[in-house]
Parts: structure tokens; C-alpha cells; sequence
């Protein structure tokens, strides 16, 4: 006999998803609280927290592909986060024709007011086992990895994009990796998502690591 629930079931990517916009609709309620109680919108609040990654700071044109919004969007925001004094404009040491975008210190100083954005996420993820959280970062890795080769995203700082990453070549379990900038092994939970010092490697050597990473095919 058919079961009429599996008959009407959805596809499993279809649920998560779903499951993704329930989380999203959490995070953008928490954003635009957060940010409209400090009289920003929610471009302006993000404009602040990219920034806040960004000490060396960013050229227009990459912040505005980095929130996947059009340049003159982004150049809105900014005018009045300038005029607020969150935001600076800087030269570039060596050419002063590019200009880069700071936080000042007292951007620096509303964003540590912003960290509660994201926070009933956080909370969520760490109610769950520690295993389940450390399945979900490589889960969340894989996607955003897939996103980026498919040009869907800006390519991020993570570690699997790193010219200086070594997956899996140590015989620790805890520590496979290796960071050749720093000379240091280190585990999955130490995997970087956003690291200043990163820099991307060549599409061939970043092919190779991730599927090393993946297991895919073993590290010579
Ligand atoms: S430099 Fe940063 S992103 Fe690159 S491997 Fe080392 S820790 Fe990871």
C-alpha cells in the first residue's frame, strides 16, 4: 500500500532549506534589532561588521561584493557612516589613488555594542554535542566552499581557500592540518572561516587540498 506521506514528502534539500530560512529569519529579527537600536539599517550594520574584520581595511568595490550588493549601494551607506564618523577613508600606502574604508575608533567602539547580533544562533548551535557542532562547521564549510566555486559567493578567508593550508598531514587524529604560515599543526575546530592572514591559493593547489581535506584522495 502507497503511504501518502512519503508520497507528498519533499526532497531532503528542499526541508533544509527550509530549515536555513528559519534560522535566517531568526538572524535578520536579531539585525534589524540590534542595528535600528543604533539608528543603522541593516546594510549600514553590516557595512560595520565586515569592516570590523577588516583592520587593514577595504576598497568600496570589495566591500560591495562581499555583501553581494551593487556599488552605488554601497557607496550610499558609507557616505552617511562617514558623515556619523563611524567610517574613514584612508589611502592606500604606496598609491594614493586607492582608497580604503576603516572603522574609527568610535565605529570600532558601536560595533562591540553589535555583538549580540547572531547570539540566539550562537546559543542554539551550542546546545548542541560537541560532535554534532564540530559535523555542522564541515557541513557549513562544504557549502559555502560549494557556493564560491560556482562563483554564487565572494571567495572567503577560510582556511580550505589558503595557499598556506596542509589538510591531513599529520598522523594526529586532534591536529591533521598544518599552516605553513605559522609552521603549526592544528584540528578541525581550529579551521578559520574569516583569517586575516589568509591568502588564496591557486585554483589547481585549492582543488587538491579540498578534496585531500575531504578525504576524497589521500594526502602523498
Ligand atoms: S594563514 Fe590563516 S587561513 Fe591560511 S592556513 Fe593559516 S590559519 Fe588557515
Amino acid at each position: 500500500m502507497s503511504n501518502p506521506l512519503e508520497q507528498a514528502d519533499l526532497p531532503l534539500s528542499q526541508k533544509v532549506l527550509h530549515a536555513f530560512n528559519r534560522v535566517q529569519v531568526a538572524m535578520r529579527a536579531e539585525s534589524w534589532e540590534e542595528f535600528g537600536q543604533q539608528g543603522l539599517n541593516p546594510t549600514q550594520g553590516q557595512i560595520l561588521m565586515v569592516l570590523s574584520r577588516r583592520p587593514s581595511g577595504l576598497r568600496l568595490s570589495t566591500l560591495a561584493q562581499e555583501l553581494r550588493i551593487s556599488t552605488p549601494t554601497a557607496s550610499d551607506s558609507v557616505r552617511v557612516l562617514v558623515e556619523k564618523g563611524y567610517l574613514r577613508k584612508t589611502k592606500l600606502k604606496g598609491d594614493a589613488r586607492v582608497v580604503l574604508l576603516q572603522l574609527t575608533p568610535v565605529g570600532q567602539a558601536l560595533v562591540q555594542r553589535l555583538d549580540a547580533v547572531g547570539e540566539s544562533v550562537a546559543a542554539a548551535i551550542n546546545a548542541l554535542p560537541d560532535c554534532e557542532q564540530h559535523q555542522l562547521f564541515r557541513t557549513m564549510l562544504r557549502i559555502v566552499r560549494e557556493l564560491q566555486a560556482n562563483g554564487k559567493i565572494p571567495v572567503t578567508r577560510m582556511c580550505v581557500t589558503c595557499r598556506y593550508f596542509r589538510p591531513n598531514v599529520h598522523r594526529d587524529s586532534e591536529r591533521p592540518h598544518h599552516c605553513a604560515l605559522v609552521d603549526a599543526a592544528f584540528g578541525d575546530r581550529t579551521l578559520r572561516s574569516d583569517c586575516p592572514d589568509h591568502e588564496t591559493a591557486d585554483r589547481h593547489l585549492a582543488a587538491r587540498n579540498w578534496e585531500v581535506f575531504s578525504g576524497l584522495i589521500a594526502r602523498e
